[in-house]
């Protein structure tokens, strides 16, 4: 018996597969006592897992033991919260894990075709601080503009100065793509953002081996519905590991209050408080410290103006 360490790549039915870097990829079984009642969650390994297997020599194992994770990225459990299919336990609530121990949110937009929205990677950077993972921003389809590197790295630059990693690539002609492949040859990436964007034809530049279908549109399974979703790790040949998920490739924004939103906003939340209602959203309240520091120049205007984009699309939502 040896044992090793791993890190899981699928997950199916009645085994996972277990990757060791190294040695090779083991079909593994799960040690009864990993089962938790108690636990939320359908399973109690998700992709992205770090495992202790042993194997006896072949290809098969035993997953051991599961470390713990940073992060998790969960939805309902398919027909659990309506009682169609109790999980274990005669539970209801139960969720299921997409993937765990997500070390950056690779947020992908196109220059154009199809065109950037700010909206759109506002609610996936609210997302990213809600769920604990770094964020990465892309703009892709440079070659698609004469100067498209100038007009990218100016849509770029206010996140730049929140210090935020960003690239310029395309996909096509190569531009940025060394750079990005050098952002994720460590830990483990998860690619969102339009469908349309490039996210395929980018992770097939990184690594050429992964041969993803392209321009095909996604089968999109919207927040929340009931549907099955496969998800893979695959291997980055120059390093590193990217969630392969169809189903699961723009996803917004959970359950946010609205008073938690300037919380996770990018750079709002640095920002010196003081507003006279400790409940202020920042709006129009009376005595905000946020509309002063904007009036002061210490946070964009345009920036400012997102948040209250966000902020009206989540009550919208909540009218709904
Ligand atoms: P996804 O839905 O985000 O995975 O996008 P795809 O990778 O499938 O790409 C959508 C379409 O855009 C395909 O027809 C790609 O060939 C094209 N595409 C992707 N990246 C680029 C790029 O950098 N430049 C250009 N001109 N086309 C691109
Ligand atoms: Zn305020």
């Amino acid at each position: 018996m040896t044992s090793h360490q791993g890190i899981v790549t699928e997950v199916g039915s009645r085994s996972v597969r277990v990757f060791v870097a190294g040695v090779g990829t083991f079909r593994c079984t799960l040690r009864g006592n990993l089962w938790n009642a108690e636990s939320d969650e359908s399973k109690p390994v998700a992709v992205g897992d770090r495992v202790a297997v042993l194997t006896e020599g072949g290809e098969d194992g035993v997953v051991e033991s599961v470390e713990e994770r940073k992060n998790r990225l969960a939805r309902p459990q398919p027909g659990g919260r309506d009682g169609l299919r109790k999980g274990r336990g005669g539970r209801t609530n139960q969720v299921q894990v997409i993937a765990a121990n997500i070390d950056r949110l690779v947020i992908v937009s196109a220059l154009v075709d199809p065109p950037f929205r700010e909206g759109l990677v506002d609610r996936l950077l609210v997302s990213a601080a809600m769920e604990g993972i770094d964020p990465v921003l892309v703009v892709n389809k440079v070659d698609l503009v004469p100067d498209g590197l100038q007009q990218a790295a100016g849509l770029l630059e206010p996140y730049r100065r929140e210090r935020l990693p960003t690239f310029a690539t395309s996909a096509t002609s190569g531009v940025g793509i060394d750079a990005l492949r050098q952002e994720m040859s460590a830990g483990i990436s998860l690619l969102v953002g339009h469908s349309g964007s490039g996210k395929s034809s980018l992770l097939n530049a990184v690594s050429p081996g992964l041969r993803l279908g392209t321009g095909v549109v996604a089968d999109f399974h919207g927040r929340g519905r009931h549907t099955t979703t496969r998800v893979s790790l695959l291997a980055l040949g120059s390093g590193g590991f990217v969630v392969d998920s169809p189903g699961f490739r723009e996803f917004g924004l959970g359950d946010v209050p609205q008073g938690e939103l300037a919380r996770l906003f990018p750079g709002l939340h640095e920002l010196p408080d003081g507003c006279r209602f400790n409940d202020c959203l920042h709006r129009n309240e009376p005595g905000c410290a946020v509309r002063a520091a904007v009036a002061a120049g210490q946070y964009p205007q345009s920036r400012y103006e997102g948040y209250i984009r966000l902020l009206d699309e989540l009550a919208a939502e909540r009218a709904r």
